[in-house]
C-alpha cells in the first residue's frame, strides 16, 4: 500500500533544514536526522536516540522513510549484483552493484520504464510506466548498501554511482538534481563529485540545466556517426541531431582533460561498427575533451541486434586510438543475470529466454580485458 505521509528522503540535506525549518526545529536537528539516514542508515525515527523522545515520536508519525522494498537479488557469476526493488505503489525497478578491483559501482534508475524507446534497449522495449521520486532515487543506494554489508565477506562500501540504469534522468532532472544532492552533501553520503556520473540520451536543453545545478561526470549515449543511423537507434535524435548535440556540449563550461564529456557507443554488428564509423566519430569529437566508452551490444530477447566479432570490435578501437580518440572497452559484467547495459527490464527472475542468452556469461567481450574498464555502470574517474 502507498503511505501517503511525505518522505523524508524526498528532501536533500540541505532542503531538509529548510522543511524542518518550518516546524521550528534548527538547522542541527534537521542534520542529525539526515546523519542518521544516511550516514547510519538508520531509518526508523524512533530510534535515532539523540533526538528528544517527543521529535522522534512526532518524525514517527508523520513522515516515512522507506520508499523501496527488495524483491530479489541475483548474483553474476562475476560478483555483479543486480536487485529487483518495488516501490510503495508496487511498480519494480532494477539496480545493479559493479563490484570492481578498486571500487563498487552502483547503477541507478531513474524512471519506472523509459519512453526513449531506443531500438537495441531493454528498458526501452518496456514502455514508460513513471518517473520515481528523489526517494526513490536515493533508497537505491540505501537498500544496496544494505545488500553489499549482507553479502558476506569484506566488502567494500558503494564508491562511485552512475544514473545508468533504467530510465532516461533528464526527463526526471528535479527528482535527480535533489537525489544528487543527497549523494553529494557531506550530511548525506558524501560521495565526491567526481564519483557521481549522470548519463544522458541526449536532451539537449537539459544538460547545462543539470550541470548548473550539480556537478557530476556527463556520460552521453552517442552510438551513432550520422544521423540516418542515430535516429534509427535513439529516435530522441529526430529531434536534437547529431549537430546540434555536439555543439551543444562545445559550449559547455569547464571542459578540460580532467573534466571530460563521456560517450557511449554500444557496438552493433553491421550497423555502427565499421572503420568510416571509428573516422567520423573521431572527427565529430575533434576538439571536444571526451573518452569513449565502446559497449558491444548486450544481447537480450526484445533487440534484433547482435555484437560484432571480437576482431571487428579491436579494429573499431584501433581506429579510434589512430585517430587520437581516448577509447576504453567496456566490459560486459553481469550478463549471465540480465544486468549488464541496457538489459534492465525488470522481468521475474528466471523468466528470461534462453535462445537469446548469451554464450557464457562474461560474452561478448571479456576476453580483452586489457584495454576494458568495466561494465555499464562504471569506468568513470
Ligand atoms: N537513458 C540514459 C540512461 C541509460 S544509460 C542514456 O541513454 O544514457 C544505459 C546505457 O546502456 C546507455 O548508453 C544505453 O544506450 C546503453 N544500452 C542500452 N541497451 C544496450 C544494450 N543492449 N547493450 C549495450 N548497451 C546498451
Amino acid at each position: 500500500m502507498s503511505d501517503p505521509r511525505p518522505n523524508l528522503k524526498d528532501f536533500s540535506p540541505g532542503a531538509l533544514r529548510e522543511r524542518l525549518a518550518r516546524d521550528g526545529l534548527p538547522a542541527y536537528r534537521a542534520d542529525q536526522v539526515a546523519g542518521w539516514l544516511y550516514g547510519r542508515g538508520v531509518e526508523d525515527p524512533r530510534a535515532m536516540t539523540d533526538l528528544d523522545r517527543g521529535l522522534r515520536e512526532r518524525l514517527a508519525e508523520e513522515w516515512t522513510t522507506r520508499a523501496l522494498e527488495v524483491v530479489s537479488v541475483e548474483r553474476s557469476t562475476d560478483g555483479t549484483t543486480k536487485a529487483a526493488l518495488r516501490t510503495g505503489d508496487g511498480a519494480v525497478l532494477e539496480a545493479v552493484l559493479i563490484p570492481e578491483e578498486e571500487r563498487t559501482t552502483l547503477c541507478v534508475s531513474t524512471q519506472v520504464g523509459c519512453p526513449l524507446a531506443c531500438s537495441f534497449c531493454a528498458t526501452g522495449a518496456l514502455g514508460f510506466t513513471r518517473n520515481l521520486s528523489t526517494a526513490e532515487i536515493v533508497d537505491q543506494v540505501c537498500r544496496m548498501r544494505e545488500v553489499l554489508a549482507g553479502s558476506g565477506g569484506a566488502v567494500r562500501d558503494v564508491t562511485n554511482v552512475v544514473y545508468m540504469g533504467m530510465g532516461e534522468p533528464l526527463l526526471n532532472l528535479p527528482a535527480v538534481v535533489e537525489s544528487v544532492r543527497t549523494l553529494q552533501h557531506p550530511k548525506g553520503f558524501g560521495f565526491a563529485p567526481r564519483r557521481v556520473t549522470v548519463s544522458t540520451a541526449g536532451l539537449v536543453p537539459k544538460i547545462p540545466v543539470l550541470l548548473e545545478q550539480v556537478p557530476v561526470n556527463l556520460a552521453v549515449s552517442l552510438h551513432a556517426t550520422t544521423d540516418a543511423v542515430r535516429d534509427e537507434l535513439v529516435p530522441l535524435n529526430a529531434r536534437f541531431p547529431l549537430a546540434v548535440l555536439l555543439d551543444a556540449l562545445r559550449e559547455l563550461p569547464g571542459l578540460s582533460r580532467r573534466r571530460p564529456v563521456f560517450f557511449e557507443y554500444t557496438l552493433l554488428a553491421g550497423v555502427n561498427d565499421s572503420v568510416a564509423d571509428a573516422r567520423r566519430l573521431a572527427k565529430l569529437l575533434h576538439g571536444l575533451p571526451s573518452k569513449v566508452n565502446v559497449i558491444p551490444m548486450n544481447p537480450h530477447p526484445d533487440a534484433a541486434y547482435a555484437p560484432p566479432a571480437d576482431e571487428v570490435v579491436d579494429r573499431f578501437l584501433g581506429a579510434l586510438a589512430r585517430h587520437g580518440v581516448t577509447v576504453t572497452l567496456r566490459r560486459s559484467r553481469g550478463a549471465d543475470i540480465d544486468a549488464a547495459c541496457g538489459q534492465l527490464a525488470a522481468r521475474e527472475p528466471g523468466s528470461r529466454r534462453a535462445a537469446h542468452r548469451p554464450k557464457s556469461p562474461e560474452q561478448p567481450c571479456s576476453t580483452r580485458s586489457a584495454t576494458s574498464t568495466g561494465s555499464c555502470a562504471s569506468s568513470r574517474p
